[in-house]
This record gives structure tokens, C-alpha cells and sequence, in this order.
């Protein structure tokens, strides 16, 4: 098969999401993926099969051509390197961006082991990251938007790491690998849409609190973006201002109402539960010392919390902050 070919047996693959803009030879063949919000992304797929590697058994690798042709990205598109595996009528799709090898002629080939593609065949989705730190994505063709979503946010390895497993829960729980229809198929890329855009959030709030927990300035990488007004309360936006970068402690306590944001003037409260505690509790106790009494701010005074947002979660949990 051409790589031309190859390059439209893939966006046949991957769905009415995908459409051909240019196959030109493949290496790259342009196509528009539409988004689960709507946005329409230009990427450039570097098409080519992956092949086993005759070292090892269990590795399996994709080479770009011998023509010495370079990775590209035309103006507006993300590079993709995409590999295409089959068996026994069964296709997975590898892929890893292109961004960092652009421009590079010289032959190379990406490695990376078969358990990758038999996690992405039981799962939907699987990653692998390389020994050269590479994160090469398996995954079922119907989910090719899902990972040029991922490309497009911007969000970041450590993040993706650790949101692959959720990923695949959402897409398994969606019914991906039970339902072949283009309705099912669908289904299971918006419950994963919204898991990424759940990343994207939690990161850009991490960012805007340079990465340290509002209340206690812990960082460290143990620290979480918090929606404030909840995220599934009618009306929730993913925006920064309804944030907070908390700490797996505080972000716990925040979310079982055990402490209270004053929407003026930030300044921190706690659940009597917890303070009568803490006087036979000493741990407690030094978590309620290591609290800040106000949260601290972000830098950047646009991504503040609104007062709206902890006025909404209030009253969204009226009950729960009864204690107020
Ligand atoms: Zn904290």
C-alpha cells in the first residue's frame, strides 16, 4: 500500500471527525479534525506502518521513509507521526507529535514495546513513554481526536501521564469497545474530551499559582487545580478565575466542606468538627498551623477567584456549609 493510501485508510479509520484537506504523498497527507467542542484543528499525519524489529521480539518500532523527506508541519497544522498496526483485522494507531523532529531527514525509528498495542487493544488507550523520555500513544482509530486534543491543549507529559489511566476508564466506561457505531464511537470521545479538558484546566490553575497549594504553599508536585464553583453544577466554566491550586490535603478538606474561603476577603476557616478535633488530635492540629488564614493569591491578578464563583459554590452546598 502507498503511503498516500495509508494516510486516507487512517482518516477513514478514525471517522466522520477527520476529514482529508490534502493527502499529497502522505509524509505529511493534511486532514481537519473537528473537536467535541467544535473547534477544527489542521494537523499534519506522517503516515507509515509499524513493523516488528528483528533485535527483539517484543519490539515494535515505525521509520520514517527512506526518501530522506523531512517532518513537516505546513503553516497552521501540528505534526503527527502516526503508525499503523493490524492484525487479525483488529487496527491500533501509535502516534507521537512531530514537533521535535521537524525538518529531520535523516532516518530514524521510533521504538517501543508490544504491550503498548495489547493495553490499547484491551483499553481503548494506552501510553508508553520511551527511554528517551518520548510518550508514544496507542489507541483504538475512533480516538485519534482525542489525541490530537491532547496535542492542541497543550498539556503537559507528567499531566498525561497521569491522566492515561482515566482516560481509558472514561473511553471503556462510554462503551468504546463494545459499541461499533459512529453514535457509540462518539460517546465514548466526549466522556474522554472531558477528561481533558479537566487536565488542561487543573494545569493552567497550577500554573497561575506557581504550582504551590494556596493554603499551605506546598508544592513539590503534589498539588491540584480545584474547581471552585463545581464542575458539575450547571453553568461551570473551566476558567482559571474559578480555580485553586490546593494540596491533596486541603483539596480533600476543601471538597468535604471542611473549610470555608471567605469571597471578600479570602481569609480561611474551618469546620468546628476539625478544630474540636485537633485539640486531641496533634497531626490535625498541625495541619490546621500549616493552613495559611488567607489563601494566597495568583500572580496574575485575572486568574484571582472570583467572589462569584465561592459565593456559588455556597449556595450550590448550602447544606454543607451550614456550619458557617
Ligand atoms: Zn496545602
Amino acid at each position: 500500500m502507498s503511503r498516500e493510501d495509508l494516510f486516507k485508510k487512517i482518516c477513514n479509520l478514525a471517522g466522520p471527525a477527520i476529514t482529508v484537506a490534502k493527502a499529497d504523498d502522505g509524509w505529511p497527507g493534511t486532514a481537519n479534525v473537528k473537536l467535541t467542542d467544535g473547534s477544527i484543528v489542521r494537523v499534519a499525519i506522517h503516515a507509515s506502518l509499524v513493523g516488528s524489529h528483528a533485535r527483539k521480539a517484543y519490539e515494535l518500532r515505525f521509520q520514517n521513509p527512506g526518501s530522506r523527506k523531512p517532518v513537516e508541519a505546513p503553516a497552521g497544522a501540528l505534526p503527527i507521526l502516526l503508525g499503523y498496526w493490524e492484525k487479525d483485522n483488529q487496527a491500533i494507531f501509535v502516534a507521537t507529535q512531530g514537533a521535535s523532529r521537524l525538518g529531520r531527514e535523516a532516518r530514524f525509528s521510533i521504538l517501543f514495546r508490544d504491550s503498548v498495542v495489547k493495553e490499547a487493544l484491551a483499553n481503548g488507550w494506552a501510553i508508553y513513554t520511551s527511554s528517551n523520555q518520548e510518550q508514544i500513544f496507542a489507541f483504538q482509530p475512533s480516538l485519534l481526536p482525542t489525541y490530537v486534543e491532547l496535542l492542541y491543549r497543550g498539556i503537559d507529559s507528567t499531566v498525561i501521564s497521569s491522566t492515561s489511566g482515566e482516560i481509558a476508564t472514561a473511553a471503556i466506561a462510554a462503551g468504546l469497545l463494545e459499541d461499533e457505531t459512529e453514535g457509540g464511537k462518539e460517546r465514548a470521545r466526549r466522556a474522554v474530551s472531558q477528561v481533558i479538558r479537566n487536565s488542561a484546566f487543573g494545569q493552567a490553575v497550577v500554573t497561575a499559582y506557581q504550582k504551590k497549594c494556596a493554603l499551605c504553599g506546598l508544592g513539590a508536585g503534589m498539588v491540584q487545580g480545584a474547581h471552585i464553583y463545581p464542575a458539575s453544577a450547571p453553568g461551570s466554566l473551566d476558567k482559571v478565575w474559578n480555580g485553586i491550586a490546593l494540596c491533596c490535603n486541603h483539596h480533600t478538606a476543601f471538597d468535604a466542606f471542611k473549610i470555608w474561603i471567605d469571597p471578600n476577603s479570602y481569609a480561611v476557616k474551618f469546620h468546628p468538627d476539625l478544630v474540636a478535633l485537633a485539640k486531641s488530635d496533634p497531626i490535625v492540629q498541625r495541619f490546621l498551623d500549616t493552613t495559611f488564614k488567607a489563601m494566597t493569591m495568583p500572580s496574575d491578578a485575572a486568574a484571582k477567584p472570583r467572589a462569584a464563583m465561592l459565593e456559588g459554590r455556597y449556595k450550590y452546598y448550602e447544606e454543607r456549609y451550614e456550619w458557617v
